[in-house]
C-alpha cells in the first residue's frame, strides 16, 4: 500500500468512527427501542437485510416516499422496503382496496375470486405467464419453481449464478450451496458451460435478468439466448427470477428484452406492500401443480393467495401502469446520471450501475461486475457513505442501493442530489 492510500485508509476510518459516534447521539430512541427488542429477538432484529452498524433505525410512520423514525426524523424513502412497495407508502388505491377486503374476511380453506383477479392481472401482462400460483414470499416462489421444475424433469440439480439472490434456503443460495446445487458464472458462456457441463442432470437453470443484490448488475441479452438455447438442448426448464425485475417494464424485464422463459417467479411488489411470492409458466408445465392431477406437486401454504396480499396486489398492478414504469425508469436513470456527475467532479472513487428505477452507489471506481460490486462493498467508504446519507435524510440500502418509486417526481430526484453532493463534500 502506498503512503498515500494508507493516509486516505486512516482517514477514512477516524471519518467513520466520527459518523458513527454522530449517529448514536441523532438516535437515541431507536438504539433503546433495539436494546429492548433484543430481549426477545435475537439481535434484536428479525431480518438479516435491515441490520447495519452500529444499530438499524426503528421506523415509526411512512406516507409516499417519505419515511419518520423513532427520534421523530424524516427521511426519503430510496428503499421501498427492497423494491416491494413501488408506489411508495399507503397509496390510496390500494390502502383502499385493503380496508374494503378486511370487512370481507381475510383467509379462508377455500379458492377465492380474489386470486383470479390479481393471476389474470399478471398472465395478461408477463407473455411466457399463462398460468400462476401463488405463495408468500420471493423464496418461497422460487422454491416452488425448482419443486416444478423437479416435478416436470424427473431430475433433481438445480444451477444458480454466481453472485445471485432467490432467498434464504441452501438449494438457491450461490454461498452456501447445497448438494444439489451447481453454480455458474453468469455473463460467461464458456465458463457456464464449463460448470454445468451438458447439463443433462439439470432440473432448471435459475437467472435474475439484472442481478440486484449483486449490485445492480445486468444480465446480458446474447447471454440470455444462450441460457435458452443451452435449457432447451439438455431438457432443463428456464426460470427467470423477476421478483425484483417485473418493475423495469410492464411485462417485466423478459418483455422489455423480449425472451421468455419456462417458469417465472414473482414476488415483492405484486402484493402491493404485503407479503407474497407466485410462480407463472406455459399451461403444460403449471398443470404439474394441478390439485387433481395424478402424481402432481402438492404446493401447500395456509396463506397462499390471502386476499389481502390478492387485492393489494392488484391494485398496485393497476397503479403500474406502462406510463408509471417509464416515469420511474427515466427518474432512475436522472439519479444516476446526477450521482456520477457529482462523483466524478469532485474525483472521488465512486462508481454507479443503474437499470431504470434500480440502482446502486458503489464505493470504487469503474464498478460494472457482481465481484467488483462486492469488493466495493468491503471498503470503509461504504458504510460511511450510508451513515452520511441517513444524515442527510436519505435512506437507502446499505449496500448502496437507490430504488425509485411512483411516489418521487423530478423535485425528490433534485433534493435527493443536493443532499448527495453535500455528503460528497463532506467526504
Ligand atoms: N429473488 C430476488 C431476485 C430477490 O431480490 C429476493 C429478495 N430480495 C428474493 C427472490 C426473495 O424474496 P423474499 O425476500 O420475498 O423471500
Amino acid at each position: 500500500m502506498s503512503v498515500a492510500s494508507e493516509e486516505v485508509g486512516t482517514d477514512r476510518e477516524s471519518q467513520l468512527a466520527r459518523a458513527e459516534q454522530a449517529y448514536r447521539e441523532r438516535n437515541p430512541r431507536s438504539q433503546s427501542a433495539l436494546e429492548r427488542l433484543a430481549q426477545w429477538l435475537p439481535g434484536g432484529d428479525t431480518r438479516a437485510t435491515t441490520w447495519f452498524d452500529p444499530f438499524p433505525l426503528v421506523i415509526e410512520d411512512a406516507q409516499g416516499a417519505t419515511l419518520v423514525d423513532l427520534d421523530q426524523h424524516r427521511y426519503t424513502d430510496f428503499l421501498g422496503n427492497y423494491t416491494s412497495l413501488v408506489h411508495g407508502h399507503r397509496p390510496d388505491a390500494v390502502t383502499r382496496a385493503i380496508h374494503e377486503a378486511l370487512d370481507r374476511g381475510t383467509a379462508f380453506a377455500a379458492p377465492l375470486l380474489d386470486q383470479g383477479e390479481l393471476a389474470g392481472r399478471l398472465v395478461a401482462r408477463i407473455d411466457s405467464v399463462e398460468l400462476v400460483r401463488f405463495a408468500n414470499s420471493g423464496t418461497e416462489a422460487n422454491l416452488l419453481a425448482a419443486n416444478i421444475a423437479r416435478t416436470v424433469t424427473a431430475r433433481q440439480r438445480i444451477a444458480v449464478a454466481a453472485y445471485s439472490y432467490h432467498g434464504s434456503y441452501e438449494l438457491l443460495d450461490w454461498r452456501r450451496p447445497g448438494p444439489a446445487t451447481a453454480v455458474f458464472p453468469a455473463n460467461d458462456v464458456d465458463g457456464t458451460i464449463q460448470a454445468l457441463g451438458d447439463g443433462r442432470d439439470l432440473a432448471a437453470v435459475f437467472i435474475e435478468l439484472v442481478q440486484h443484490a449483486g449490485g445492480v448488475v445486468e444480465i446480458s441479452p446474447d447471454y440470455l439466448t444462450f441460457l435458452r438455447d443451452f435449457t432447451r438442448a439438455c431438457g432443463a426448464l428456464l426460470v427467470f427470477d423477476e421478483v425484483v425485475t417485473l418493475r423495469l417494464g410492464y411485462g417485466g424485464r423478459q418483455g422489455a428484452i423480449d425472451l421468455s422463459p419456462d417458469l417465472t417467479s414473482l414476488g415483492k411488489l405484486i402484493g402491493g406492500g404485503l407479503p407474497i411470492g407466485a410462480v407463472g409458466g406455459a399451461a403444460h408445465v403449471m398443470a404439474s401443480t394441478a390439485p387433481q392431477r395424478p402424481g402432481a406437486y402438492l404446493h401447500g401454504g395456509t396463506f397462499n393467495g390471502n386476499r389481502l396480499s390478492m387485492v393489494a396486489g392488484a391494485a398496485a398492478l393497476d397503479l403500474l401502469d406502462r406510463a408509471a414504469i417509464e416515469r420511474i425508469n427515466r427518474l432512475g436513470e436522472r439519479l444516476a446520471d446526477g450521482i456520477r456527475a457529482a462523483a466524478s467532479q469532485r474525483g472521488l472513487a465512486i462508481s454507479v450501475t443503474s437499470c431504470g428505477s434500480l440502482l446502486t452507489v458503489h464505493s470504487l471506481a469503474d464498478v460494472h461486475t457482481s465481484a467488483q460490486s462486492q469488493a466495493a462493498a468491503a471498503q470503509p467508504l461504504r458504510r460511511l457513505l450510508h451513515l452520511k446519507l441517513l444524515e442527510h435524510g436519505l435512506f437507502s440500502a446499505p449496500r448502496g442501493e437507490f430504488v425509485v418509486s411512483t411516489a418521487m417526481d423530478d423535485t425528490t430526484i433534485d433534493d435527493a442530489l443536493v443532499a448527495i453532493a453535500q455528503v460528497f463534500d463532506e467526504l
